[in-house]
């Protein structure tokens, strides 16, 4: 059957050719090394609320980056998360990150005030571990925090696969008290029997609406449009993720989007950098 192929994140990877691995498992032990010496640091990226007269910073998205002394700077997650969650490494780092973003939260909140939480993402591969929630909320509890003041990107993807598993482990997670995110969303993964049964809070658009090529603008806006639609009738607000311009944000706000999420308004930049707009605006 073939939706069995992705019923286990492992078993994916079983087509990646021999030579493949070995240059993977080169990698690995590099990164092994690498979540030693304390290689990876956390990005964050602002998020704005559109719904006032004035954009309003309204969240963050905690991203990882590799300082990487041996490759010679900064690796960007796309060329090593995928590594990770073939091996089950990501599950060690994702921890370790989100340690950092609480341990980070928690200083933050004690010298500003502001009530949104800081995102991080988990990735598929996470949701299969079994001590998932329990390892969480001691983080959580470690640094004095509550389940509001961390949010829970999940890629659409998930929704891929049509498992129980999955089902349980969201909205295990979302009766704790952690705000669900759908990241990636529209990126064409799910089966609409899992994404109508999926706890979601936020809906994140996927970038790729932003992306044009000659031709199919009309149908992206359409696709645009109707992701928005869709959220109100979920009743969650919808995030535009990879926004870039000020055309698209004019529209996106024109057309009821409630945040946005891009180059336009801010990078994802080093902790000390998003404490300034903390400080200016909290
Ligand atoms: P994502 O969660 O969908 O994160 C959004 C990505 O879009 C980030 O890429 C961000 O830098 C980028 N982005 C934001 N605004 C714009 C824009 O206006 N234009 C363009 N072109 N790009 C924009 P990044 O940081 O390279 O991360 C890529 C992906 O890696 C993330 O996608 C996420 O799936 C994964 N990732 C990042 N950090 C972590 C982590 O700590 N744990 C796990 N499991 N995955 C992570
Ligand atoms: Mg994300
Ligand atoms: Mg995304
Ligand atoms: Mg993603």
């Amino acid at each position: 059957k073939a939706k069995d192929n992705y019923s286990h994140p492992y078993e994916v990877y079983d087509e990646v050719s021999h030579r493949q691995q070995l240059e993977s498992q080169k990698y690995i032990s590099a990164m092994e090394d690498a979540l030693k010496q304390r290689e990876f640091i956390t990005y964050y990226q602002p998020k704005y609320d559109m719904t006032g007269d004035t954009p309003r910073l309204a969240g963050a998205e905690a991203l990882v980056r590799w300082q990487s002394k041996t490759e010679g700077g900064m690796i960007s997650p796309g060329k090593f998360i995928p590594l990770f969650e073939q091996n089950g490494l990501i599950y060690k780092l994702d921890l370790y990150i989100w340690e950092e973003v609480a341990r980070q939260m928690k200083e933050w909140k004690e010298k500003y005030s502001f009530n949104f939480p800081i995102s991080v993402n988990v990735s598929r591969v996470d949701l299969y571990s079994p001590n998932l929630l329990l390892e969480i909320e001691q983080i959580i509890d470690r640094h004095g925090l509550t389940f509001r003041d961390l949010a829970l990107e999940i890629t659409e993807s998930v929704c891929a696969a049509d498992t129980e598993t999955i089902l349980s482990v969201v909205r295990n997670l979302r009766d704790h008290g952690f705000k669900i995110e759908m990241d990636d969303f529209g990126s064409g993964y799910s089966s609409l029997n899992m994404l109508s049964r999926m706890p979601i809070n936020v809906l994140k658009m996927d970038m790729k609406f932003f992306q044009r090529n000659a031709g199919n603008d009309e149908i992206m806006d359409a696709m645009i449009r109707l992701i928005i639609d869709f959220a109100k009738v979920m009743k969650v607000p919808v995030i535009a993720e990879g926004v870039e311009d000020k055309e698209q944000a004019d529209y996106l706000k024109a057309i009821g989007c409630d945040m946005i999420q891009g180059y336009y308004f801010g990078r994802p930049m080093p902790a000390a950098e998003f404490e300034k707009l903390l400080q200016q605006n909290c």
